[in-house]
């Protein structure tokens, strides 16, 4: 049994740390990517992040690329997000009431997406992608969710699930404690693949409620759509009766204002909103077309709840963060630092060293691999220990990438050449230290 005992300020050196973590929280962590295993390397603690910077314990600063996973585009505290979240405390952390705030910012919301004609405001994109295939199967009558191998939705039970044997088939459970009954409810696609997914329709296509897709896949690392996969998925789902959930946690706000859709000029049925639509803080939203969000609770039976959902602290932070992305100009910027990073780094990439730079817009990932990566078979194909030895040459030299080969490094708009030009430089010198072709 724990006693009580009180907190120590100076905790020692990173390493300490990490081992008292351990014995307070599983793994250390609080998720579970955290925890650096992936690179084999300690993990990092975060004191505090300023722009395009991340101060750690220790007394290290890092040219971040992480940037809290997404939310992060305008950079590390912005003052006018920490001064709107900081006036909006001042005015209680939480009501349990409806308030303007979330009013104006449905709206924004809605101007921004316009296949949003109703939002729902939730705390995580996990709720917001589980919330979002209830209703999807109440909408329908039916149980089947179709996912990508790959695309990472959250970690509610139904989305736990990995390709059984063959192509499209029934799920199996991807985590201890996510019953078979459930994953048999989830079929899985590999991403790109219209055939593969034609042939699962004409198999189970009365049981398909929805598709649920990232439209630029980030959480396999950066893995573009082929050319007319999304409106393929768009025509399946219109001509079986399937609803299309767009799950644009990770790409709403971040490759256009108005998400993928608006880039790929794609009508779904719903989406799902997250990280940067939150400013930093924890909220995310669903929302789609009038007729299936009015059947939300209490506008209709399909029940979804939440203590903290529109939290005022989350949405002014997302207010704030919605205004300052409606400047003029600041997608151009962003892309164009984004390329400028990309055209760095081709650059330095050797020629005999088996590597490949995949980017859309901000989002990026150097996978250790030459062929194209189009789904997630091929990015497992990736040399994961030519990455962990790229990726610990990078962490040496104050460069901190998601630690992971299977994720898209974010460029924000806080991040100056300086920074971008230091990147490249030290990716070329890890580079060079690695195994070459032959
Ligand atoms: C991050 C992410 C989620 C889950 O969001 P949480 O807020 O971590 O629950 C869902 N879908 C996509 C595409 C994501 O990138």
């Amino acid at each position: 049994m724990a006693t009580r005992t009180e907190a120590t300020p100076e905790v020692g050196t990173a390493a300490d740390l990490a081992d008292r973590a351990a014995r307070s929280i599983p793994g250390g962590v609080n998720s579970p990517v955290r925890a650096f295993r992936s690179v084999g390397l300690p993990p990092v603690f975060a004191e505090s992040a300023r722009g395009s910077q991340v101060h750690a314990s220790g007394g290290r600063t890092y040219i971040d690329y992480i940037g809290s996973w997404g939310p992060m585009i305008l950079g590390h505290a912005h003052p006018e997000i920490v001064e709107a979240v900081v006036r909006a405390a001042e005015r209680g952390t939480s009501f349990g009431l409806a308030t303007q705030e979330e009013v104006l910012f449905a709206e924004e919301i809605r101007a921004a997406v316009p296949s949003m004609d109703r939002v729902r405001l939730v705390s995580s994109g996990t709720e917001a992608t589980m919330s979002a295939i209830r209703l999807a199967r109440a909408a329908t009558g039916r149980d089947v969710v179709v996912k990508f191998d790959g695309c990472y939705h959250g970690h509610a039970d139904g989305l736990l699930v990995a390709a059984g044997s063959g192509a499209a088939t029934f799920g199996v459970p991807d985590s201890p404690g996510v019953p078979r009954a459930y994953a048999a409810c989830t079929a899985v696609a590999p991403f790109n693949d219209l055939p593969a997914l034609a042939r699962l329709f004409e198999a189970r296509g009365e049981e398909i409620a929805a598709v649920i897709v990232e439209p630029v896949a980030g959480n396999m690392g950066c893995v573009p759509p082929g050319e007319g996969f999304l409106h393929g998925l768009r025509d399946l789902c219109r001509s079986t009766g399937a609803l299309l959930i767009l799950d644009e946690v990770m790409t709403g706000f971040r490759l256009a204002y108005g998400g993928a859709q608006e880039l790929y000029g794609l009508t779904p049925d719903l989406t799902c909103l997250g990280k940067i639509v939150g400013g930093g803080l924890p909220l995310a939203a669903y929302g789609g077309r009038a007729d299936l969000m009015d059947r939300v609770s209490p506008a209709g039976p399909v029940y979804q709840a939440g203590t903290l959902s529109g939290n005022p602290l989350a949405v002014a932070a997302g207010r704030a963060m919605l205004r300052l992305l409606r400047e003029e100009g600041v997608y151009a910027r962003l892309e164009e630092a984004s390329a400028f990073l990309e055209a760095a780094l081709l650059a330095e990439i050797p020629a005999d060293v088996p590597a490949r730079l995949q980017r859309v817009g901000s989002m990026l990932t150097l996978f250790f691999r030459r062929e194209p990566v189009v789904d997630f078979a091929t990015a497992r194909a990736s040399d994961l220990g030519a990455f962990r030895a790229f990726y610990g040459a990078m962490l040496d030299q104050g460069i901190l990438l998601p630690p992971s080969q299977f994720e898209a490094w974010f460029v924000s708009l806080a991040h100056s050449h300086d920074d971008l030009s230091r990147t490249a430089q030290a990716a070329g010198r890890a580079l060079a230290r690695l195994p070459r072709d032959g």
